[in-house]
């Protein structure tokens, strides 16, 4: 208990320095608590601190919590595959990580029948790595021509994950890549977002610095 809210109060005292680096106002910047590997036990005393929108990685995984916790919104933040679109529909409030068209449909399908509106971010890979989810950003705006047609998805922004670093300045111009993706999309009128899903626990001030709107941290949370 008292770790948790020692770890968040450093992290809330980090974000608000990030955002007064770089002229923003931290409330603008929306904690997303990545829950993956911990148990509800845990979970209830990231609640009571105050937390209330988790991010778990894993549809599988995600099953055993949500539903036992009142009172949380669930963010999925890892890969989604098109079987198991249907569990994620009805578990999920917001999806990061919807990196194809044929993703977007499935999912578009189900929460047809789950009669909500999912909103979303696109998963791109800025960093360029092989192993890496997401789309190439050459194809993005492509692909949210398609996407925004889809009825029961709503495409509110972009997701990034940066290579592992020693060094976080090292992947500031990942960050700025998703931001200027981002700006581009708006500017040439095909879509309206907002939302910059970027900044993990190894370089979410960098992140900030750069315009993250979400920031998916886990480990500096229960370390
Ligand atoms: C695990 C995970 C995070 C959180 O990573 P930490 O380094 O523990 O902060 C963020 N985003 C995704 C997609 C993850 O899988």
């Amino acid at each position: 208990m008292q770790r948790i809210r020692r770890n968040l109060d450093e992290i809330f005292n980090r974000i608000a320095g990030a955002a007064a680096r770089s002229n923003r106002n931290p409330d603008d910047i929306i904690l997303v608590a990545i829950t993956k590997f911990h148990e509800v036990d845990e979970l209830e005393i990231l609640k009571s601190c105050g937390i209330t929108i988790f991010g778990e990685s894993r549809v599988q995984e995600a099953k055993t919590k949500v539903g036992n916790i009142e009172g949380i919104t669930w963010h999925l933040v890892g890969h989604l595959q098109t079987n198991k679109a249907k569990d994620a529909a009805r578990m999920f409030d917001f999806i990061h990580s919807i990196d194809s068209i044929r993703v977007a449909e499935e999912l578009n399908r189900r929460c047809d029948s789950e009669n909500k509106i999912m909103p979303i971010c696109l998963e791109v890979n800025v960093s360029g790595e092989e192993a890496k989810w997401g789309l190439n950003p050459n194809e993005t705006p492509e692909v949210i021509k398609r996407v925004i047609k889809l009825p029961h998805i709503k495409i509110e922004g972009l997701m990034t994950m940066a290579p592992f670093v020693d060094d976080p300045e090292t992947v500031r111009p990942v960050f700025l890549g998703l931001r200027e993706l981002r700006d581009k999309i708006n500017d040439s009128g095909i879509a309206e977002i907002h939302h910059l899903s970027m900044g993990m626990t190894q370089d979410y001030e960098v992140a900030i610095e750069e315009g993250a709107t979400m920031l998916r941290i886990g480990s500096a949370i229960f370390a």
